[in-house]
């Protein structure tokens, strides 16, 4: 800033001096005593005066003078116009009124060098206004000598700067835009020489600025395009500005990357273009990134499944043709209109569940429902449904995957309808086959015939399993049916512990099988189903352990319940698998242990039974360390 020397400052204060040794030549001649020349003299001299004082007098700068004193002799109109007092108000007024408590040291600091006859040019200060603004100035402060060459008083010069200080802020700030910027921003001459080159030029091309200012733009441009730049020069030279103009051009290392151009002529102020401006935007990820959207809104238009997006106030965003195939809307009649319009009359809790669940940032897999098509029929449906984030994380919306499971739908029912009455069809002649040989079985024990007493016994244990087997049958299909229910007592359970147990131990004839009864206890439960639990828990301990491996049965009483648990000494369940054990049909691949018959319904029901109790299921395993399975249920006294 100390550079921005204006030469009309060292002339007005040229002039200055220039008036005062004048005037002092003119009083020389005048004592010479040459009549008419000393008259026209005269006449020359008040001439110059007055100039002097027209020019003081419109100078834009402030010019004031003041005494050694500090106290102030004249005041122009400039000064008027910078610092708000007039003349009269300042005149025989001491200077220090102009400048801020901050700086009163400066009069102080000027004064002696002015004393010493030094001029002191360009200093850069603030002083303060009539009104207590504060302006940017620029002084300079000159002696005034008297004929004899005494300092006899002080001029000072003042130039408001503070639109020029905001110039300079201004040109400050652009460059530092210029320069942090994530654009290369490039000028070039008329001749496509290129004039400056910022930090992000640097990064997009490679090259230095000292390796590339002052050669052709053209060494950027790939050869099949060199045409470009004719034709960007001859639209600017009509004073177009080129916007966002996608093309390619070239690195240092040679590499092609996409760039969008915006060009503008820079233009002087006479408005005549000089140069040209270049922001090139490197779109290479860009291009990038639309090419993959582009696959995924093909991947998403091609889905057999309904793509369907929404707002978080469940307003359908997009929809996909197989949304329109399975719903029968078209995206037009569906996009900007509320998804509750799929959803039937007795499901409509679940949208504020799933957009609560999507708010809180988490996914709802596989939720099996109904959903209403535009003809008013109902399909069964599978829906994913997962947020949409923006690039801070943050949930601006919910994507929706529906698959139609009508058909799975159906075929499961016809399996359920098929379990359950071939179920109830075995039931019926396995009791009374039941009956037959227990009623042999007392015979044979009568006759003391051990071979029979053997063989019916082993046949007895067989109908017994065969039973609980279809007992399991009827309540899968009766669970998805959604007609399990409850047969609640209020019974002993030291007498079910005794059936279970007698039951185990008949199919149990290679484990040792340890009870630890509990005090004698009523629970209120559904004995039968708890019956069923018990030997479902006891049956897998002995199917998933080694012969001659120990199955500790367990009861605990604790306050207002009470603990069942199975523990066996068989070769564990891994985390994984514990996580999946309770889900319908699931069973563990048994890998070396060899292949163990069953359907993976037990711990299905098991879990289910005990949830319909108000309890819970629980496994502590470890592979290779055996298991035990544990529950709670509330005791009746
Ligand atoms: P199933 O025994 O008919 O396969 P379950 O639902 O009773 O069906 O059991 C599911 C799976 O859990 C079984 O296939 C078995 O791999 C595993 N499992 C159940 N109980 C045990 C246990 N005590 N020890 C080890 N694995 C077990």
């Amino acid at each position: 800033m100390q550079e921005t020397i204006n030469p009309l400052d060292d002339d007005a204060a040229q002039n200055d001096q220039t008036g005062a040794n004048n005037f002092h030549e003119s009083k020389q001649r005048v004592e010479s005593g040459d009549g008419e020349s000393l008259l026209e003299k005269l006449r020359l001299a008040e001439e110059r005066s007055a100039m002097l004082a027209a020019i003081v007098d419109s100078s834009d700068d402030a010019i004031i003078s003041k005494d050694l004193n500090g106290f102030v002799t004249s005041w122009n109109l400039s000064a008027e116009r910078i610092f708000g007092y007039t003349a009269s108000e300042m005149i025989g007024v001491s200077i220090t009124k102009l400048i801020p408590a901050e700086r009163a040291e400066e009069e102080a600091q000027i004064l002696p060098k002015i004393r010493r006859g030094e001029r002191v040019a360009h200093f850069q200060t603030r002083r303060i206004t009539k009104q207590g603004r504060l302006v940017d100035v620029s002084l300079t402060v000159s002696p005034i000598k008297d004929v004899s060459g005494n300092v006899i008083g002080v001029s000072k010069i003042a130039r408001d700067i503070t639109g020029l200080k905001n110039n300079i802020e201004k040109s400050l700030i652009l460059s530092a835009i210029v320069d942090s910027t994530d654009d290369a921003i490039i000028s070039k001459n008329l001749n496509g020489i290129i004039t400056s080159w910022n930090p992000s030029a640097q990064r997009i091309f490679g090259y230095l600025p000292e390796e590339i200012i002052g050669q052709l733009v053209l060494k950027l441009i790939p050869p099949d395009r060199q045409d470009e730049e004719t034709l960007i020069l001859s639209r600017l030279r009509k004073g177009e500005r080129v916007k966002y103009f996608h093309t390619k051009r070239l690195t240092k290392s040679g590499k092609l990357i996409d760039v969008s151009l915006t060009i503008s002529p820079v233009k002087d102020d006479q408005g005549r273009i000089i140069g040209v401006s270049k922001i090139a935007r490197d779109i290479t990820d860009l291009i990038e990134a639309q090419k993959q959207s582009a696959m995924l809104s093909a991947i998403v238009s091609h889905s057999d499944d309904a793509i369907i997006s929404k707002d978080l106030s469940s307003i359908v965003t997009s929809w996909n043709s197989s949304a329109e195939r399975l719903f029968g809307y078209t995206a037009e009649e569906m996009i900007g209109q509320s998804i509750v319009k799929l959803i039937p009359s007795d499901h409509l809790e679940e949208e504020p569940q799933i957009i609560a669940s999507i708010r809180s940032g988490q996914r709802v897999h596989h939720f099996e429902t109904k959903r209403k098509t535009k003809y008013g029929k109902l399909l069964d449906v599978s829906l994913t449904i997962s947020p949409v984030m923006d690039v801070a994380g943050r949930v601006i919306g919910v994507s929706k995957i529906a698959r139609d499971i009508t058909d799975k739908k159906q075929e499961e029912q016809r399996k359920n309808d098929f379990i359950a009455i071939m179920s109830h069809e075995l039931k019926t002649p396995l009791t009374s086959m039941r009956a037959y040989v227990q009623l042999a079985l007392a015979k044979a024990v009568d006759r003391s015939d051990s071979f029979t007493l053997n063989v019916l016994s082993r046949a007895e244990t067989q109908t017994r399993k065969m039973t609980s087997l279809i007992h399991d049958f009827l309540n899968l299909s009766r669970l998805e049916e959604g007609k399990m229910s409850l047969n609640v007592s209020d019974f002993s359970l030291s007498d079910l512990m005794e059936e279970v147990l007698s039951d185990t131990l008949a199919l149990a004839g290679t484990h040792e099988i340890i009870y630890h009864a509990c005090q004698e206890v009523n629970v209120w439960a559904d004995r039968e189903k708890i019956g069923q639990v018990l030997t479902n828990l006891a049956g897998n301990a002995i199917k998933y352990s080694p012969a001659g491996s120990t199955v500790v049965m367990k009861c605990q009483l604790d306050i207002g319940h009470v603990v069942f648990s199975v523990t066996d000494q068989g070769w564990g369940i891994s985390r994984a698998d514990q996580g999946r054990l309770f889900e319908r049909f699931y069973r563990v691949e048994t890998g070396n242990q060899g292949h163990v018959p069953g359907f993976g319904i037990g711990l299905y029901l098991v879990s289910e039974i005990i949830k319909l109790h108000g309890g819970e299921i629980r496994v502590d395993s470890e592979l290779g360390a055996g298991s035990t399975f544990s529950f709670l249920l509330p005791i009746q006294r």
